[in-house]
């Protein structure tokens, strides 16, 4: 029923390929990307690790085991309250990624 199409941030075009589907969160929302979009035109502006980063393929996961491990440490070696705020971050990263599975990589899993 809600056939709308996924549309790139940066040059305004239908997505049609999961494989050319970028997600990345900005500061509290998460936006969809060509591959090639995200790469030349959103990626060189900010590299800090809150504001744009990918959130599927191989360095969106691999930036999300870093961030969960960082959280397994600190609650394992500290007792300072950076473990909380290291742990709502944690949680922001995992809402972003449910987020852009159920709104944008969802629907071409059941397009197929
Ligand atoms: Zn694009």
């Amino acid at each position: 029923m809600s056939k709308k199409p996924i549309i790139c941030e940066v040059c305004q075009k239908v997505i049609n390929d999961p494989d050319d589907l970028i997600t990345a969160s900005t500061l509290f929302s998460v936006k969809p990307y060509h591959e090639y979009c995200y790469g030349h035109d959103v990626r060189g502006t900010k590299s800090i690790i809150l504001a744009n980063h990918p959130l599927n393929g191989t360095s969106g996961t691999v930036s999300y085991l870093l961030i969960f491990l960082l959280t397994l440490l600190l609650f394992i070696y500290t007792e300072s309250f950076i473990k909380y705020i290291v742990l709502a971050f944690l949680m922001l990263e995992t809402g972003f990624r449910i987020y852009a599975y159920i709104v944008y990589i969802r629907k071409f899993n059941k397009a197929t």
